[in-house]
């Protein structure tokens, strides 16, 4: 039968999220299964957020405040700004998609590294907008053992802008690389890059980052068109409510406000989000989680003889050698363990892990030994 979708979407591979645990479940007919696929938060949400949720549910007959006029007020306070600087959406992954449909036209392009996070171009690709990539650059890391970490380039990312550059997408830090921009190279950038585009900034993990050069964009959103995406899906412990946010001037927001869809976030996770903004403790609690397991990760990775790229965030790459991260995968898979396959991000000796608790951390490491 004929393809009826459109040209552009008939050869599109579709995002492909870490596997539910509930579908193993399923498949494998056992209960004991553990997670560390999607960068979630092994704390899970804030007792806060839990509470405000209770206390929201039985609203939920009304439709939500699609302006989300208290969150904005919320974010606004907390990072001194205009509500009209702020826009949010459901998961950043929807502003992504924002993005591209407000600015971009077709025959306009969208850069991107490579790799990087998948949505990028996969949802350009979706509306018909051309994708140029440069690749992230495996490089000595400051640390001497182990493999090569990814960097970016700033001068190729600046060499590859052309006339038809429209959008530039940095993730920072990036998913699955762990590449950033330290505060040198993202002052290179925003000199080097025209005004007339249109930079996005992925902090989908700025809360959980480890490193002391990491660098802030927040000071230019109101000099340039620069757009910065956070979550509340990762740090926040809220990836099931699906909602992030976007900060950028108030042009840019009024325009991305023209799009958005009329009740784009739901009630309950407006009302979570609100709570967990406010729950410091949950978040200096889940960086010492992390911390702890990162550490633990790391050693029990090489001292398996594992070479692998930490990312400053809470998720690390870990190179399969000769073997294939997919293998490795599906073994682990069938002891209940959950981690993410690379092949999609054109790494296939490569699979990903997040950190989790210590007793997941430990089942991990325990599995991995065994096949
Ligand atoms: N950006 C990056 C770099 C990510 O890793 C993710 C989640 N995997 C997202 C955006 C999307 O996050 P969400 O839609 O849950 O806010």
């Amino acid at each position: 039968m004929k393809d009826l979708a459109r040209k552009n979407i008939q050869n599109l591979k579709p995002y492909q999220p870490g596997k539910p645990i509930e579908e193993l479940k399923r498949e494998l007919k056992i209960k004991d299964i553990i997670k560390l696929a999607s960068n979630e938060n092994p704390l899970g949400p804030s007792p806060k957020a839990i509470k405000a949720l209770s206390g929201a549910v039985s609203g939920v007959n009304r439709y939500p405040d699609g302006s989300s006029f208290y969150l904005k007020r919320k974010i606004a306070k907390k990072f001194g700004l205009s509500a009209k600087n702020i826009t949010i959406g459901n998961g950043s992954d929807e502003l992504i998609d924002t993005v591209i449909k407000t600015f971009t036209e077709e025959r306009d392009e969208v850069l991107i590294t490579k790799p990087a996070f998948l949505e990028y171009s996969i949802l350009s690709k979706a509306r018909g907008v051309k994708v140029k990539t440069v690749a992230v650059n495996l490089v000595n890391p400051e640390r001497s053992r182990g493999i090569k970490d990814f960097q970016y380039d700033i001068n190729a990312i600046l060499r590859a802008i052309n006339a038809r550059t429209k959008v530039i997408f940095i993730g920072n830090p990036d998913n699955p690389t762990g590449a950033y921009l330290n505060k040198k190279m993202l002052g290179d950038f925003i000199k080097g890059c025209p005004n007339d585009r249109i930079i996005v900034f992925d902090e989908a993990y700025r809360e959980l980052v480890d490193k002391k050069d990491y660098s802030n964009p927040f000071k230019c959103i109101n000099k340039r068109n620069i757009i910065i995406l956070r979550t509340f899906s990762k740090a926040y412990g809220l990836a099931g409510l699906r909602i992030g946010y976007g900060l950028a001037n108030k042009r840019i927001i009024a325009a991305m406000e023209k799009l958005r869809l009329p009740f784009n976030v739901n009630l309950l996770a407006q009302k979570a989000a609100e709570a967990a903004l406010d729950d410091v403790a949950h978040i200096a609690g889940t960086k010492k989680v992390i911390k702890t397991g990162k550490k633990f990760l790391v050693k029990s990775l090489e001292a398996l003889g594992f070479k692998i790229v930490i990312s400053p965030a809470n998720f690390i790459l870990v190179n399969c050698g000769k073997k294939s991260g997919n293998e490795i995968f599906k073994k682990l898979l069938k002891h209940g363990v959950i981690v993410r396959d690379m092949k999609a991000y054109d790494l296939p000796n490569f699979f990903r892990v997040n950190i989790g608790t210590m007793e997941e951390n430990r089942r991990f490491i325990e599995v991995l030994k065994r096949i």
